[in-house]
């Protein structure tokens, strides 16, 4: 796809080629044989707010800690 799309939302996050003026998560993930879906690839995008939405639903909150600035 030439878009990063949130799944979550549907929304358009900006175009791959291009430098994309919004933050957002993208994962990619490859499970493995400890898994039941060994040797599959999953890859999705979420915009800013859908992320919060889905911290907001975590039991265990995620670490949250301010980056150091690389000198
Ligand atoms: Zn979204």
């Amino acid at each position: 796809m030439e878009f990063y799309v949130c799944n979550k939302c549907g929304k358009i996050i900006g175009k791959k080629s291009e430098i994309i003026k919004e933050d957002f998560i993208h994962i990619k993930k490859q499970w493995g044989y400890f898994s039941e879906k060994d040797g599959e690839i999953h890859e999705f995008s979420l915009c800013e707010k859908c992320y919060d939405e889905i911290l907001k639903g975590f039991k265990v909150p995620a670490d949250i800690s301010e980056a150091k600035e690389v000198m």
